[in-house]
């Protein structure tokens, strides 16, 4: 295929040669995923809103700030141990809200169904995401349904879009992180990706690993509410804890250093992941996040995410320094360095 296919006067900017069809790895969240926004989609889409590079958009109007965000859910398979596709696909939309600072408030549902799609398996994921829309105190204001000709087994995809509000004057985004800023880590990290591996691949461990799958909207508004100076937050969800700091180096253009020995990993996690040859700061998550904060409020604010069964195990793992720009490395406990960056190809696929 040539690589200088136009269309209404454009060339695609994706190399065609390369990549005629879109693979797996374009949603990773890596570098393929992160080709196609850049390279694709933002030069045509860009606005100021997109220009955020947030978890969601922080909508300006003169009576309130609205945050809107959207998250489409394609894991396999639906069940897996600890959580399932419908709590994901509430709780994934309300720590996106949460991330950018916002009282998670309206949220959209759209079910696309292949048929086929067992009856009883659509009645467990409503009542899933009734509990959850629950406990995230979010109501589920609009929906659709739609069904497709069967291919496969039945499958199951949900797209929500979430509304939140924020109901404070703090600024909290990627623009805002600053050299000096303490990095914290909400928990153990790499077990959702676990979880979801082995029930696909039917391994049992001695002991269960359960998806961390978990609302972070009560943390964050109990941060917001004891005014710790948010800079920034964000969920480590696909691609990891180390695609989330990679991404918000390149954004902030300022270095993390990182201390790779005080990362929390579960044993059996840590077991998993040098079974598969994975690396659990590239795992997915679902319901841990990294915070940014000034030094002289990281006590504080740990202790308040310590109160949280959610924020137990939560740490301070590094620090954000003015240079090299854009780069984090991870210091292990020998004194050796490694630098941290964008995977190309998937961990693992449909893993959210
Ligand atoms: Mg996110």
């Amino acid at each position: 295929m040539p690589d200088n296919l136009e269309w209404k006067g454009q060339q695609c900017p994706i190399p065609l040669s390369q990549y005629p069809k879109i693979i797996m790895a374009h949603g990773s969240g890596g570098k393929l995923t992160r080709d196609l926004i850049h390279r694709m989609f933002e030069p045509i889409l860009k606005n100021q809103y997109l220009d955020q590079g947030h978890d969601g958009a922080v909508l300006e109007n003169p009576d309130a700030r609205i945050v809107m965000t959207t998250d489409s859910h394609v894991i396999q398979p639906l069940f897996f141990p600890g959580s399932d596709i419908g709590k994901l696909s509430v709780f994934g939309t309300v720590n996106d809200l949460a991330m950018c600072g916002a009282t998670p408030r309206w949220l959209s549902l759209s079910l696309i169904m292949e048929e086929g799609l067992e009856m009883e398996t659509l009645w467990k994921v409503i009542q899933s995401i009734g509990e959850a829309a629950k406990e995230s105190n979010i109501q589920i204001v609009t929906g659709d349904t739609k069904v497709i000709d069967r291919k496969g087994d039945g499958e199951l995809l949900i797209n929500t879009t979430g509304v939140g509000t924020l109901d404070h004057t703090q600024s909290v985004g990627p623009s805002e992180i600053r050299p000096g800023d303490k990095i914290i880590l909400s928990g153990d990290i790499g077990r959702h990706g676990i979880a979801v591996l082995s029930s696909r691949e039917g391994l049992s461990f001695e002991t269960e690993i359960m998806s961390d799958c978990a609302p972070l909207h009560r943390i964050v508004l109990q941060l917001l509410e004891n005014d710790i100076p948010i800079h920034c937050m964000r969920d480590c969800t696909r691609g990891g804890m180390a695609t989330a700091l990679v991404e918000l180096a390149d954004q902030s253009q300022t270095h993390f250093e990182l201390r790779e020995d005080v990362v929390p990993v579960n044993e059996t996690v840590q077991g998993a992941c040098e079974l598969f040859g994975l690396d659990p700061f590239y795992v997915a998550n679902e319901g841990r996040f990294v915070l940014f904060v000034p030094e002289s409020s990281a006590d504080k604010a740990l202790e308040l995410i310590h109160s949280h069964s959610e924020g137990k195990e939560a740490i301070v793992i590094g620090s954000v320094k003015e240079k090299p720009k854009g780069s984090v490395t991870a210091a292990n406990a020998y004194g050796g360095r490694r630098i941290l960056d964008l995977l190309t190809g998937d961990q693992l696929p449909r893993i959210c």
